[in-house]
């Protein structure tokens, strides 16, 4: 016979800010407010990254230039987060989308504006801008 292992439950609400540096990529933040979606070329290597980065992650380099992008692409694979993550508890379950978009690279966003069954690997969607009253971010929606 196994006995059962002692345990406090203790219940707390913990609350998570996030403190991000986002001076060097300003322009992608300020761009989601106007409705554009910004990644960065490398002017050393020239690959192309998104979410964008100040420092090239392929070869070090800082000569980064903004690059707007159409956002038009096809769904590689995609998921269903039941299970989240702290920051997102209170959301309602959500989709998760990995696109190839047409400018070569691969994003991964919220896949919003269609019911989990409805979605199909290969499908055409658009990496948008999104504004909301507290915060900006980037999703894609169906074409
Ligand atoms: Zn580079």
């Amino acid at each position: 016979m196994v006995d059962k292992p002692l345990s406090l439950k203790s219940s707390r609400t913990l609350q998570i800010t996030y403190n991000l540096p986002i001076s060097r990529t300003s322009k992608f933040w300020e761009g989601l407010k106007e409705g554009k979606v910004y990644a960065t070329t490398c002017q050393k290597c020239g690959v192309l990254h998104f979410p964008p980065v100040a420092d090239c992650g392929e070869c070090g380099s800082s000569e980064v230039e903004w690059t707007k992008l159409d956002g038009e692409g096809e769904i590689v694979t995609f998921t269903q987060v039941f299970v989240k993550p702290a920051s997102f508890s209170k959301e309602p379950p959500y989709i998760v989308a990995v696109a190839q978009l047409k400018e070569g690279i691969k994003a991964l966003a919220w896949l919003t504006g269609i019911k989990r069954e409805k979605v199909k690997a290969g499908m055409k969607v658009k990496l948008v801008a999104k504004v909301f009253s507290d915060k900006v971010a980037y999703e894609f929606v169906p074409l």
